[in-house]
């Protein structure tokens, strides 16, 4: 059997990134430590706020983008931080954003996890291939892996969340706008979060959605997307067609610039870079006016995870203290390529977010990692994520 040497690194996940009106972040983060020299708010917060503005007001100062576990703004978090207008959801975004990107590599836990990644469905229209959705052990009914999340159940983890986490996602393993009740989740996030964001193949989307997604407060919708033809691109999102994917985001597109041309949301286009027949360029060509950002994200190998030879990589993986996957049944997963649960640490119905973010359930899982003893774990001793 095959063992894959490739490491996966979350916090390097872009191949490629693209901003229309690109800044430079090393000028964009000299504001920002202006921003913080100057801001009066900062005595208002809990001293452990305080100490992270203290740690990002020396890294900002340094300006390094060479040395690992600094905290540098990248473009994206650059274009976040600066849809916020007021001074107290500017200084929540970097305390929240430095919990999300030091907190992994300083082993460092919070009560709550940095970011929320909350599954309305986890069943699919499509079957790319380069999706566990391929996998028929996954996909089949009998075994329990499919359904959408009810709407009180969401509504009690959103309640649970609310002013304790700032970041959440909603989307993991399916398609979102599957759910039947994605527009009245939406509705319930308004206002609650400082960043709510959707992944979405776009094929569902419409005048109705976009008008949920826009009036909700979104801060980044990111359209599931991996090439710039018809061909190449049904080839890889098997049931998908451009054309109609097109055509969808451009209604979004009339329906944001008609109804809510002052609302700060962000869009991109996100393709997973899995050919070489994808080119960059070609996205960058085919997609550039119609979103704000064009990526291509790296391809993780997630086949035969369960069965597959430990990989050797003794590495902590980052997700154990970044993020917490709630999924349709309300069971909470550390990670998504993990598909089928098996790293499970509980269930939302049964016990609060923060019960189970400081559980020994999850933190066995973090020692074992820490421990450079993942080769323990089902599916971390193959999976190539650090
Ligand atoms: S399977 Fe293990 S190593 Fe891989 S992403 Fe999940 S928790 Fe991390």
């Amino acid at each position: 059997m095959e063992i894959s040497k490739k490491i996966f690194k979350k916090k390097d996940s872009f191949l490629h990134f693209k901003n229309t009106g690109k800044k430079s972040w090393k000028v964009e983060s000299e504001k920002i430590l202006n921003f913080l020299n100057k801001s009066n708010y900062l005595n208002t917060l809990n001293d452990q706020e305080k100490d992270i503005i203290l740690r990002i007001k020396k890294d900002l100062k340094l300006l390094d983008d060479s040395k690992d576990n600094l905290f540098l703004l990248k473009n994206n978090s650059i274009v976040e931080f600066n849809t916020y207008d007021n001074e107290s959801d500017k200084i929540q975004y970097l305390i929240h954003r430095y919990r999300y990107d030091i907190f992994p590599s300083t082993k460092e836990l919070y009560d709550y996890p940095p970011l929320v990644q909350i599954e309305p469905s986890s069943i699919c229209n499509f079957r790319c291939v380069f999706c566990f959705e391929t996998d028929k052990t996954f996909t089949n009914k009998k075994n329990g892996h499919m359904g959408t999340m009810q709407l009180e159940v969401f509504k009690k983890i959103i309640d649970q969340i609310h002013n304790k986490v700032q970041f959440i996602t909603l989307a993991s393993r399916g398609e979102p706008l599957v759910s039947k009740d994605f527009n009245n989740m939406l509705k319930y996030t308004a206002g609650k979060f400082l960043n709510v964001k959707i992944n979405t193949n776009a094929s569902l989307l419409n005048e109705e959605k976009s008008h949920a997604i826009l009036s909700s407060g979104v801060k980044t919708v990111v359209f599931s997307a991996d090439a710039a033809d018809e061909k190449l691109y049904s080839k890889l999102r098997v049931n998908g067609n451009l054309t109609k994917t097109l055509n969808n985001i451009k209604k979004f597109n009339e329906v944001k610039n008609k109804h809510y041309s002052k609302a700060k949301i962000i869009t991109r286009v996100s393709g997973v870079k899995f050919s070489s027949d994808q080119n960059f360029e070609d996205m960058e060509n085919f997609w550039g006016s119609l979103v704000d950002q064009v990526a291509f994200v790296d391809y993780n190998p997630w086949e035969n995870n369960y069965e597959k030879e430990p990989n050797n990589i003794t590495t902590a993986c980052s997700d154990l203290w970044r993020r917490m996957f709630i999924w349709w049944d309300g069971k909470v997963n550390p990670c998504d390529v993990d598909y089928k649960s098996n790293l499970s640490v509980g269930n939302i119905l049964n016990k609060n977010v923060k019960d189970l973010w400081l559980s020994k359930e999850y933190e066995n899982l973090r020692n074992k990692h820490t421990q450079k003893k993942r080769s323990e774990l089902t599916p971390c001793k193959s999976c190539s994520v650090v």
